[in-house]
């Protein structure tokens, strides 16, 4: 008999699972079932969609309901799973009763944390993330003048910069000094402050939510510890807390950021199950300390380990050292790691090797200044960490320095490492290669 293979989740890390269980077992029985009416689209792309850049939702699709079908998995849509017995190796669907499974990948995904403010309720509060509801949400700014994003996480500095190219008036309020202030250096972010300012954002950092103010019942205003700023509409794009209720319920074990705690292999604490994506929780490679909430690419990543586990197979998902990025107002950010803010809070000691450099030959139209920023460990000069903004060529770079990370290069490596220049596409002094000189001259007095 074929082996049942369930997963609950279809985003990246359902889908990958699945991929991954059919990959391993083309024999076995694979069910996903998702709560939403759709698998298989970009989140990601939804602020493109919004800030017009992509000029429909119809492109975020990647594959069609038939491809699944054709492929041998079986989603079952608009599907909630209430609750997981492990010892009885059944879930139980809410209007589809109880359904065996011989393994089971749980990828619930993320909820947005609660503002926890009064006016919760009231309409015109836009969580982004189905698209669906996207869909429908994009018909309404044609109608908004003003909106708020609440909290400048990952998703709210691109929600900020999609409502500015939109021709929205746009306010961010955060409690804290700059945005994204759990990742970002403020030397990073200050440029990009300085692009929203041109677009017309106002920022309000210090700044703490209070409440949404409504006006039978929608939105009106959004009350702060500075005020109140008056919005048609408010983005709330707080903190991403893991979706785990399932699995609490069920037994599993969570570990300091509620994230599901998962081995090399994405299998929990509880036999025949195994956990993807930003349900769970993964050591940072360096320092052990555990990260949820990752981003699509992890999810998927580790979707294919579990689903292939799941199906018998044999693949390990390792400790993350992280390349991040994202376009922000005019600028794009990223890095690896963590940067001098984490650095300083967990208490790392580190040096610092920086450099402003360019994209292209200084000659060849459209070369972008790229800024880029190493810490590495005071006596080894290993690399600990990178931050960068600029034009282009961002998302490269992070991905390489992630990869340095990992295998333990020093800033002395950097230094010495070659590097592609030809006009069009790299300019001779590469700013990594300058970045890790500067910081090896400043160690070496
Ligand atoms: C607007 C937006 C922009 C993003 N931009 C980026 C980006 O630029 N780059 C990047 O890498 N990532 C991006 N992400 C990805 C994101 O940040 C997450 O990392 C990713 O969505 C995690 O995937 P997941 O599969 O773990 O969870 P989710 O995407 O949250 O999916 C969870 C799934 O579980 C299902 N589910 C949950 N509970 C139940 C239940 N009880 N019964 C049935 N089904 C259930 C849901 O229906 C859903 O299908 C973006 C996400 C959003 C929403």
């Amino acid at each position: 008999m074929s082996r049942r293979i369930v997963v609950v989740g279809g985003g990246a890390g359902g889908m990958g699972a699945a991929g991954g269980a059919k990959a391993a077992d083309p024999d076995s029985e694979v069910i996903v079932y998702t709560s939403y009416d759709d698998v298989a689209y970009s989140p990601c792309g939804i602020p493109y969609v919004h800030g017009k850049e992509i000029d429909s939702f119809e492109r975020l699709f990647l594959a069609s309901k038939q491809d699944y079908v054709d492929a041998g998995v079986d989603v079952r849509y608009q599907a909630n799973v209430t609750s997981v017995d492990v010892s009885r190796k059944v879930i139980q669907v809410a209007d589809a009763g109880e359904v065996a499974w011989d393994t089971l990948v749980l990828a619930t995904g993320f909820n947005y944390a609660d503002p926890g403010v009064p006016g919760g309720d009231l309409g015109g509060l836009y969580y982004v993330k189905d698209i669906r509801e996207a869909i429908e949400w994009d018909k309404v700014l044609d109608t908004v003048k003003s909106a708020v994003v609440v909290e400048a996480s990952p998703l709210g500095v691109e929600m900020v910069t999609a409502l500015a190219h939109r021709g929205i008036e746009t306010h961010l309020v955060d409690p804290s000094p700059w945005p994204m202030s759990e990742m970002a250096d403020p030397d990073i972010m200050a440029p990009v402050e300085d692009s929203w300012s041109e677009l017309g954002v106002t920022t309000h950092f210090n700044t703490t939510l209070k409440a949404f103010l409504g006006d039978g019942g929608h939105v009106r205003a959004v009350s702060t510890s500075a005020g109140d700023i008056t919005a048609d509409l408010a983005v709330v794009c707080t903190h991403k807390e893991p979706n785990n209720a399932l699995g609490v319920t069920a037994g599993l074990k969570t570990g300091s950021t509620g994230g599901f705690i998962v081995d090399e292999q994405m299998a929990t604490s509880a036999a025949g199950v195994f956990a993807a994506g930003d349900c769970t929780e993964i050591p940072n490679g360096l320092t052990g300390v555990p990260l949820q909430g990752l981003t699509g690419s992890h999810a998927y990543a580790q979707g294919k380990a579990a689903g292939i586990n799941a199906a018998g197979g044999a693949r390990t998902y390792n400790a993350v050292y992280v390349p991040w990025g994202t376009a922000a107002g005019k600028w794009i950010i990223g890095g690896a790691s963590f940067g001098e803010t984490t650095a300083s809070a967990l208490g790392i000691p580190y040096v610092v090797g920086s450099a402003q450099g360019i994209s292209r030959a200084r000659y060849y139209p459209g070369v972008k200044p790229v800024k880029v920023k190493l810490l590495a460990e005071p006596e080894t000069l290993r690399l600990l960490g990178a931050q960068m903004v600029g034009g282009e060529g961002i998302k490269e770079r992070a991905d390489f320095l992630a990869v340095a990370i990992r295998f333990g290069l020093t800033l002395h490596d950097l230094a010495g490492m070659e590097n592609v220049y030809s006009p069009a596409i790299g300019a001779l002094n590469e700013p990594i290669v300058v970045a890790a000189r500067n910081g090896v001259d400043t160690v070496q007095g």
